[in-house]
This record gives structure tokens, sequence and C-alpha cells, in this order.
């Protein structure tokens, strides 16, 4: 644990009055020993003036959830920071919190008695504790005023989540586009019918890997049993325990303190409506795309059309 957890939290609340959601405000801070950055919830300038507040993307809201802001502006790599967040999280972003290594999350008391939370209240126990618990994530809530801290859920010392698909990274000598070619052509004949993402990304010493993410059950799920795949499979409301591989890379690549290059990110299918959006939050412009006639639903297909239309993301 780290020695100061109340004051990330307490940036997160002074920020969180800068929100521009009308209705839920919620803001974050995302820590080290070394560096810390707060965001709160937002919609990206390019969404905000080209597309609107109102309209959705896909079947997406058009903005960024303040964890996985802070996750996407995070100045270094992610693995084992801490998160101190206004609210109880969403399974989304307990998804990508989880797939970006972080192993500890300090959450407001008070987020706990709002509305907001108490509508949504069952996702939070039911899918983001869940997933928190297979990744092996601290979860405490703290008492700002009475410097109190209590335990949510801790995991078992000396526990290390299950890994059945990791990330396979290399390095290369430079990035090209014929490279980048030969690099798909390799993993699609690994990966076959599986969606997956690919990209070439910089470390700080500007050294170049070439990174594949399958798509896969959150961080510390198994699916080589298949009773308990398919019941990974299956949505539970309008959420699911698969990571879907756009949003793992961008996660991964936060993990490790890479920075995904211009022009060398690459997804077999159209990504779905939810990682289009982290896409755009994470500064992304163009994408290269296998298939055009496989996405997850037609709402990917919708948000395509909705962002390539006024040149937000280029799809080629
Ligand atoms: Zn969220």
């Amino acid at each position: 644990m780290f020695e100061d957890i109340f004051s990330p939290l307490q940036a997160a609340v002074d920020l969180v009055p800068q929100s521009p959601h009308p209705d839920n405000k919620i803001a974050a801070t995302l820590f080290t020993d070394d560096w810390s950055v707060s965001r709160t919830n937002y919609w990206p300038a390019c969404i905000e003036q080209k597309i609107g507040r109102e309209a959705k993307i896909g079947n997406s809201s058009g903005t960024i959830h303040a964890e996985t802001a802070c996750i996407l502006n995070a100045p270094g790599p992610v693995e084992e920071a801490a998160l101190s967040i206004t609210d109880p999280f969403c399974p989304n972003c307990a998804k990508n919190i989880a797939e970006a290594g972080i192993m500890e999350i300090y959450l407001d008391h008070k987020g706990f008695d709002k509305d907001f939370f108490k509508r949504r209240g069952g996702d939070f126990e039911n899918m983001s504790l869940r997933i928190c618990a297979h990744a092996g994530i601290s979860v405490f809530k703290l008492w700002r005023e009475e410097q109190k801290i209590e335990i949510i859920y801790e995991p078992p010392e000396h526990y290390t989540p299950p890994e059945d698909s990791p990330i396979i990274q290399e390095e290369i000598k430079a990035a090209s586009e014929d490279l980048f070619k030969q690099h798909i052509a390799q993993a699609a004949a690994i990966h076959q019918r599986r969606k997956f993402s690919l990209c070439f990304a910089k470390d700080a010493d500007e050294k170049i890997f070439c990174l594949t993410a399958r798509a896969h059950a959150v961080t510390g799920y198994t699916m080589t049993d298949p009773e308990e795949a398919l019941d990974l499979l299956t949505p539970i409301g309008k959420y699911s325990f698969i990571q879907e591989p756009v949003n793992r890379m961008l996660m991964v690549c936060a993990r490790k303190g890479l920075d995904i290059m211009q022009n060398y990110f690459y997804c077999s299918q159209i990504p779905t409506s939810r990682e289009q959006v982290n896409l755009v939050g994470a500064g992304i412009k163009r994408i290269t795309i296998g298939d055009f006639e496989k996405s997850r639903d037609r709402h990917g297909r919708k948000a395509m059309k909705q962002l390539s239309k006024v040149g937000i993301i280029k799809f080629t």
C-alpha cells in the first residue's frame, strides 16, 4: 500500500466539479511514487465539436470514463500504480484497470451514497468486484475527513492471476508499412479466425516493439474449460467478461509505458463502439481493418461510419 492514500483521492474530489457531464460527474487519480495524473469523465474535443454530446457513437456514449482517461494519459508505465476514484467503477473500467496491471483501488465512501450508484450498484457487486478478485486487485473505501479506511476486497497473499492468452511482444528494428503487413500476415496465420489486434509501439528509449493481442476474457479468467468459457462469453446485461482486442492493446501499452505509433494499429475486424471511442481517447487517428465484413454487432459498423465521416478516425 502507498504511504499517502488520502491526497490522491482528495485531488480527484477537488477536480470532480470540472467534469463536463451534467449528471454523472466522476474523477479519478492514477498514481505511483513518482507521478500522478487526475482526470474527469469527458468528451474528447473532436467528438464534442464534430458529433456533439448528445449523439451516441454506435451504441456507446461519446465520453471517456475518468478511470480509463487516467490510464490513457499516464506519463509512465501504469503497471502496479494505484487508482483513487470518487465513485465505484463500472465493469468496463474494471476490465481496463485489470488489463493495465493496476493493483490497488481507493474509493470515496460518498460515492456509495449517490443515486447513480444505487441505480447501478448491482454491476459493481456482480461484475466489477468479481473482475478485481480474479485479477488480484485490492479495493478499499476511504473516509477522507476521518482518515478511515475499510477493506472491500483483498486478494489472498501471493495471489498471481492465471494467464492463458498472453500478449505477444517482440522487438523490431524499424517501423515500415512492409514490415507491418508482414507481421499482420504472421499473426493472422497464428490466430486464424479469432479476432486480434496488432500494433507497433515505442518505449521511453525509442526501442520499437510489435505487439499482438487476442480477444480474451479479462485478466485472471481462463478459457481452457469450455463450460467456463461459454459462461464468460455470455453477457450480463450490457456488460461481458470479454476484453476486446483493441481495448486490450490500449491497456497493455499503457501498462508497459509504450507509445502506440500512428499508422501502425491493426484490428482483424471492425472494433466495437466502445473500443472506437477509446481509440479516440488514446489519440489514434488511423486503424487498419483486416475484414470489413466482420464486426461483433451492427453498432460497431455504425460507429465506424460516424467517426470516419467527420474525419476523426481513418479506417483503411
Ligand atoms: Zn467506467
